[in-house]
């Protein structure tokens, strides 16, 4: 269970409605039943229902059950498309390992506005599900000039372009991180940048190609649906980047 709450042994947790309906309500734990914590920020710990009421409770924290496990620094620059389609990348970047979430604003991005606190929420669920210890911040939507802008000067960037049809994306890819502390580009920062259903403009093509330490990469033959490059990227950036 997620708690934005510290963790450490014979730490009392509070519990808010939600998750005292979810584990005394839905779950139908009582007291004395064991649950494991995580906050993202701290180790993973066993607790123990101390009390449970329909609108509150509390947890007491035992042991530590797994130390907190930081992911690869990866981040996720995406284009917001389709309600749905955007939960999904958030779910599945989450999932994959990201460290952060980043809705971009672009050229053909249709979607104006994104409900951060819902993104954020999903992110917790991945990491719930997957048994993670650490959970992906997803960033307000930026605009995505003022982005690259601001960009950190040691964050390489990984640019899925369908029109790269053909290049060979993995030794691409390792080829622009040979200079990585062991000579794998392992350890350093990386973005992968998908674009939206009507892809990049020209001029966006433009400035990602010019990023200093930028590679373009082709995830195949064929174009995909942003949510499918999404995932297909995380997959090749974790096969050769990633732990
Ligand atoms: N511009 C395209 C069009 O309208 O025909 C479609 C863009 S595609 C649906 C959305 C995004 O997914 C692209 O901007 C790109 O980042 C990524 N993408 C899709 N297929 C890809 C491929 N084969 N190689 C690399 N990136 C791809």
């Amino acid at each position: 269970l997620y708690v934005d709450h510290p963790l450490g042994a014979g730490q009392s947790v509070p519990l808010d409605r939600d998750q005292a309906h979810y584990l005394f309500g839905v779950m139908r734990l009582t007291v004395g039943a064991q649950v494991l914590l995580f906050n993202g920020v701290d180790d993973e710990f066993r607790a123990e229902v101390a009390s449970a009421g329909k609108r509150a409770g509390e947890l007491i924290c035992l042991e530590l059950t797994k130390p907190l496990q930081l992911p690869p620094d990866l981040w996720l620059v995406f284009a917001p498309i389709k309600k749905a389609r955007t939960d999904f990348i958030v779910e599945k970047a989450a999932e994959m390992g990201a460290a952060r979430i980043v809705p971009v604003q672009t050229e053909f991005t249709n979607s104006e506005r994104v409900r951060q606190d819902r993104l954020q929420a999903h992110a917790v669920e991945a990491a719930e599900q997957c048994g993670g210890t650490f959970v992906p911040e997803v960033a307000d939507l930026q605009k995505f000039d003022r982005l690259l802008a601001d960009w950190p000067s040691d964050r390489r960037i990984m640019f899925c372009d369908e029109a790269e049809v053909g290049r060979a994306s993995l030794s691409l890819i390792t080829a622009g991180a040979e200079d990585g502390p062991d000579g794998t580009g392992r350890g350093t920062p990386w973005a992968i940048f998908i674009g939206p259903e009507g892809g990049f403009s020209d001029r966006e093509r433009e400035r990602l190609k010019a990023m200093e330490g930028s590679v373009t990469v082709s995830l195949g033959p064929r174009i995909l649906r942003a949510d499918t490059a999404a995932v297909a990227a995380m997959a090749l950036w974790q096969k050769t980047l990633g732990d």
